[in-house]
């Protein structure tokens, strides 16, 4: 786990992130020029979601005459990773194929992304397993009674 993992990024800090890594290095004022009229906000409210990023170690600030600049800490790509891979924790490993098929049904993609998405499934066909196994705690899902069902084909086990 990253001391990101700790630092968890809000739906509002996203908004602000997303302004400073698309331009790399920016000050309080060009955050708010984005963010004021798309979002509704206040100039505090922005200064203060600045502020807990620089709290939270995921904005750098330095002087710059009379103002700051900030430049991101951690990178987009590593952010985005750190979000998918939290969400399919909140999944049984047995629904993260489902899910993700789920996520790809829901999505606008051009004929480069299914190509990628191509390329990527093609990669996992080698390495796929016959099943994956359920690593939830027992009471967390329903699937540990498929699995007794499945060893002992005997019994009906009904819920
Ligand atoms: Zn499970």
């Amino acid at each position: 786990m990253t001391a990101q993992a700790q630092n968890k990024i809000t739906d509002a800090e996203w908004e602000v992130m997303r302004v400073v890594w698309s331009n790399k290095q920016v000050t309080s004022r060009e955050i708010i020029s984005v963010l004021e009229d798309k979002m509704n906000w206040k100039q505090a409210t922005i200064k203060t979601l600045i502020g807990r990023l620089v709290d939270k170690g995921l904005l750098k600030t330095e002087p710059q005459g009379n103002k700051f600049l900030y430049t991101a800490k951690v990178s987009e790509e590593e952010s985005v990773r750190d979000v998918t891979e939290n969400m399919l924790a909140h999944v049984c490993s047995r629904k993260v194929g489902s899910t993700i098929a789920e996520l790809i049904d829901q999505a606008l993609l051009s004929h480069a992304d299914v190509k990628l998405l191509e390329e990527a499934l093609a990669k996992k066909k080698v390495t796929a397993v016959d099943e994956v196994k359920c690593n939830c705690t027992p009471g967390q899902c329903n699937c540990k009674h498929k699995h007794q069902q499945h060893h002992k084909k005997h019994y009906r086990v009904e819920e």
